[in-house]
């Protein structure tokens, strides 16, 4: 006779399931790579709060008899992929079941005239993307943690790889998603371009809202060629200006980033690092000694970043831009004429291709630095924002003067679109005590969202929420985080989905607007980027971009529609997001519910604050609510990207079973 809740015994009883309630494997399950944690267990404290059980469903079906037994009995569930999340995602509590997908891991299909593949969620990065190699394609997803992440995490995380700039993220890629929902009930969601389109409510939805088991993705032919350069630039700014007109002007260099003058001494400095240690053992006492000595600086941040400041870029050598094009050999040929035009006019003097070659053979293991600092007995983690052009240096400066009295902090550039870019930061700490220690890491997850949001940009651009970034999500997404738990009661009605993660508590207040947009029409001409009221004419907005050399990209204007009706149809004639998934045309909105109440998402080029709330409005019509105002791309007259083909069915067919979701959700939404 097993031993255990009565509840244990029911999940072993499920056929294709296996079980597991050993203390190990309790143990192992019982967090993710949240720093926080790691805080704790180097002071000796393991988690104390442990799940009931682990289970591997090795089938959609067995995984919906795990759904259904969880609603009936009310546990608690904790969708989980590789345990790579770094928001402290999983936290269950002793009745919670971890659900483990990685048994539920298999390629079903490559549709190569497609270009398509159907994968299972539980599929690990790192091998699918070889897999998919030897079959000459690609999914242009790369994480830094592509050894220890997986499909289903990427989804649920709203990720970013390190080729963002060409493929785009990982919502760009997705083609459908089958998902469980409800009380255990499968159904899939297809991406449909002008709508209606469910995927963007559950990509990012960080286990709350569901279980994703498998997805059908875009994927590429493994490119022919790929180029490499680098440049170094006075200061920062003169870098992402220069990546600014490169997207603008429609490169899209697979790879781009720029590091801040610290972040390239202690890059440049790390490789060679690595290879004397090489040659000489160090001696534990020496080791001891170099601990000592980081744990005494870190414990002075504000010392150490005035230090910094003082010292000035030119002291570590200026900032390092590194750029890598895919494509063929003629291509890349033409784009790096290009760059080199951008470069010089901004101050860039070329570097060759020695440090892009160099940092992709380290590609993976820079991330993994994190653990030396931990065992020195310091602490060390990463935040990353994003924000239009126009915003970015207030972003920039606001994060690092909201971290500085508490960690010593560098950053760097890794994402940036044409409107805007990711900025993220590392920041290390040091306290005499573990309490102490706490209390910095908590006060600069207090402060620097905080400090992002309140610079206009986003609190999140590809790590997610998780618990770490929950408390602040109402800074940035207002009443919007109440419209996504009214969106839970629907998809989650017995409240089993990873509950305490990604949504705050208490409830954030109802929101009166509209608010957050006093004028009527306004350009902001550095991001390209033009912010409306709903009641203006599509006529107005290409009035206003071509007095400025600019368009929307629309194949077909309706002069006399309203900015509202164009969205509520699902933006009729504008730019395929398949041919530049690098490219979003909605970089923000604000809307009315049918409530009455009103939220906001402030424009950025990209988020990853849990699910996409334009989705509710996107080819909806005006089911749940009117849109207040909205920001659109605007593009340079004369200028595009290289269309990427695709002949992936771009609105199929919305079939009976979504249509219902379609109708609970909207109507969910708007009643918030
Ligand atoms: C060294 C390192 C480097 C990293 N680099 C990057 C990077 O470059 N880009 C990036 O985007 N992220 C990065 N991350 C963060 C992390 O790897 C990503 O968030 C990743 O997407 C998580 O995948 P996972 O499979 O490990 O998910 P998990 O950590 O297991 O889960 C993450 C969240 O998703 C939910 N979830 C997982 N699977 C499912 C599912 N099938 N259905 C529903 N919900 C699910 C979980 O409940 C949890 O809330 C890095 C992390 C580390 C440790």
């Amino acid at each position: 006779m097993p031993e255990g809740p009565a509840e244990l015994n029911l999940l072993r009883e499920l056929s294709g399931v296996a079980v597991s309630a050993s203390p190990l494997d309790r143990q192992s399950y019982s967090r993710d790579l949240w720093p926080r944690h790691h805080i704790n267990v180097s002071a000796g404290q393991l988690p104390t709060s442990r799940p009931l059980a682990v289970v591997w469903p090795d089938t959609v079906e067995a995984a919906v008899r795990v759904v259904e037994l969880c609603a009936r009995e009310g546990l608690p569930m904790a969708p989980f992929g590789a345990g790579s999340g770094v928001c402290g995602g999983t936290l269950p509590d002793p009745r919670t079941v971890v659900v483990d997908l990685k048994r539920l891991n298999r390629v079903r299909s490559i549709d190569r005239e497609r270009g398509v593949l159907e994968v299972e969620a539980g599929a690990m990065g790192i091998r699918l993307e070889e897999d998919l190699n030897v079959a000459g394609f690609t999914l242009g997803h790369f994480p830094s943690s592509i050894l220890c992440s997986t499909v289903g995490g990427w989804l649920a995380a709203r990720s970013a790889g390190q080729c963002s700039g060409r493929y785009g993220k990982i919502e760009d890629m997705v083609v459908s998603l089958d998902c469980i929902v409800g009380r255990g009930e499968p159904v899939r969601f297809r991406r449909r371009t002008q709508g209606p389109d469910l995927t963007p409510l559950m990509v990012g939805s960080e286990g709350i809202l569901g279980l994703i088991t498998s997805a059908e993705l875009r994927m590429h032919p493994v490119p022919s060629a790929r180029a490499y350069i680098a440049y170094s630039f006075p200061n920062l700014e003169a870098g992402y200006e220069s990546l600014r007109e490169m997207f603008q002007a429609g490169l899209r260099p697979a790879v781009s980033r720029l590091y801040d003058a610290f972040d390239s001494f202690m890059a440049k400095r790390g490789a060679v690092k690595r290879r004397k240690d090489k040659s000489q053992s160090s001696p534990a006492a020496g080791a001891a000694l170099k601990d000592a000595a980081l744990r005494l600086l870190l414990r002075s941040p504000r010392a150490m970043n005035f230090a910094l400041d003082a010292a000035g870029d030119k002291t570590f050598g200026g900032t390092l831009l590194i750029l890598i094009f895919e494509g063929t050999s003629s291509e890349n040929a033409d784009d790096l004429a290009r760059v080199a035009n951008i470069g010089a006019r901004n101050g860039g003097q070329p570097l060759g291709e020695g440090p892009a070659r160099h940092w992709e053979k380290h590609r993976y293991s820079v991330s993994y630095r994190q653990a030396p600092v931990f065992m020195s007995g310091a602490f060390s983690d990463t935040m990353e924002v994003a924000a239009p052009w126009s915003r970015l240096g207030a972003l920039y400066h606001s994060v690092r003067e909201a971290m500085r009295p508490h960690v010593f902090v560098m950053a760097h550039l890794s994402h940036a679109y044409p409107d805007g870019c990711s900025i993220y930061f590392t920041f290390a700490g040091s306290a005499k005590t573990h309490e102490e220690a706490l209390q910095k890491y908590d006060a600069v997850w207090r402060d620097a969202p905080l400090a992002a949001a309140q610079a206009g940009g986003t609190i999140s651009h590809h790590h997610g929420v998780g618990r770490s970034k929950a408390p602040r999500l109402s800074a940035e997404l207002g009443f919007g985080t109440e419209v996504v738990r009214s969106l839970a009661r629907v998809l989650d009605p017995a409240a089993v989905f990873n509950p305490g993660n990604l949504l705050p508590t208490p409830a954030t207040p109802r929101g009166h607007g509209p608010v957050g947009f006093a004028g009527s029409l306004e350009v902001d001409d550095r991001s390209l980027l033009v912010s409306a009221r709903g009641d203006r004419l599509m006529g107005e907005l290409h009035d206003e971009a071509q007095a400025r050399g600019m368009n929307l990209g629309l194949s077909q204007l309706d002069r006399n529609e309203t900015l509202r009706s164009f969205i509520a149809r699902g933006g009729p004639g504008s730019r395929d997001p398949f041919e530049d998934p690098v490219d979003h045309l909605v970089a923000g909105f604000s809307a009315t519910l049918r409530s009455g109440s009103f939220f906001h998402v402030g424009a950025g080029p990209r988020k990853a604050v849990g699910p996409d709330l334009l989705s509710l409005f996107w080819g909806m019509g005006e089911r749940t609510g009117t849109i207040e105002h909205a920001v659109l791309r605007l593009h340079r007259n004369g200028l595009s990207s290289r269309p990427m083909l695709s002949s992936i069915e771009r609105n199929p067919p919305v079939s009976a079973e979504e249509s219902r979701w379609i109708d609970a959700l909207t109507e969910a939404g708007g009643s918030a």
